[in-house]
């Protein structure tokens, strides 16, 4: 397993739980992107919203009780083609029968002071998510080729600055695909082209927001993980022995 986010645990969880030897390398981010906002309101089962820490903790944990291992380490490189699969993590090489994909999206920094310390405390990348929360207030939506939370007027020129309760930043989302360069057809801007969860190479499933252009949730992203999981357990099964 690539990817210890949403998609990532739920697929270590049904995997371990399926008894399959699950070893899930987290990147860096242990928890994923949900493990950056301070209120998750939307995840069911939690009527009075979580936190994205403890959610997290929570995914994992559960993982864990079926005796999923964790690595806390990024792979750097892999090859799809071999058999076993090959795993790179710096020097290490790692070897699996089958590999769950989830590594992800990382959304794009203005590169402002304050933005990463105020993510998901007043500052946001999901609408969808978060917009809820600021009903009633006053958010600046920074997309549409802004650079800065204090804004130029387009026509005049004139540079002022905004109070908002708080700022969604729409410009975009890089999906982290840097090692599958090569493996997998990309498009031009790193996204793997067939969106689904069967890669198209044997025994390799991919899950999340990582293959999802429209939704990016925790909810789509445990069920495609669910999905891949399951997936990668009938493969292996229909394997002749070694
Ligand atoms: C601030 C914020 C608030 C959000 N709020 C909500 C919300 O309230 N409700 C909601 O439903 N959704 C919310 N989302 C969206 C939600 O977090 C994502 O949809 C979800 O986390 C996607 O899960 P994922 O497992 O597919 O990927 P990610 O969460 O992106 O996890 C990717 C994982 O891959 C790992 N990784 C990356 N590269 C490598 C590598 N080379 N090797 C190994 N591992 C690697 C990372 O370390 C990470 O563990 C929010 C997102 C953000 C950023």
């Amino acid at each position: 397993m690539l990817g210890a986010g949403p998609a990532g645990l739920t697929a270590a969880l049904y995997a371990a739980r399926g008894k399959l030897k699950t070893l899930v390398v987290t990147g860096p981010m242990v928890g994923g992107q949900i493990a950056l906002t301070n209120h998750v309101d939307n995840y069911p089962g939690f009527p009075d919203g979580v936190s994205g820490p403890e959610l997290s903790d929570r995914f994992k944990a559960h993982a864990e009780r079926f005796g999923a291992e964790f690595l806390d380490a990024e792979a750097t490189k892999i090859d799809l083609a071999s058999r076993p699969i090959r795993v790179w993590v710096g020097e290490k090489l790692l070897e699996a029968k089958a590999l769950i994909v989830a590594t992800g999206m990382t959304h794009k920094r203005l590169g402002v002071p304050g933005e990463d310390r105020l993510l998901g405390r007043g500052v946001f990348v999901c609408a969808t998510c978060d917009a809820i929360l600021y009903e009633d207030k006053k958010v600046v939506v920074v997309g549409g080729g802004d650079s800065a939370v204090r804004l130029r007027n387009l026509k005049t020129g004139e540079v002022s600055v905004e109070d908002a309760d708080g700022v969604l930043l729409a410009i975009g989302w890089d999906p982290n695909t840097s090692i599958l360069r090569g493996q997998l057809d990309l498009d031009e801007l790193g996204y793997i082209k067939s969106d689904g969860i069967d890669s198209g190479k044997p025994g390799v499933f991919l899950a999340g927001d990582l293959i999802d252009r429209k939704y990016r949730q925790v909810a789509t992203s445990c069920g495609s993980g669910c999905a891949a999981a399951l997936e990668a357990i009938t493969w292996l099964e229909g394997r002749p022995a070694e």
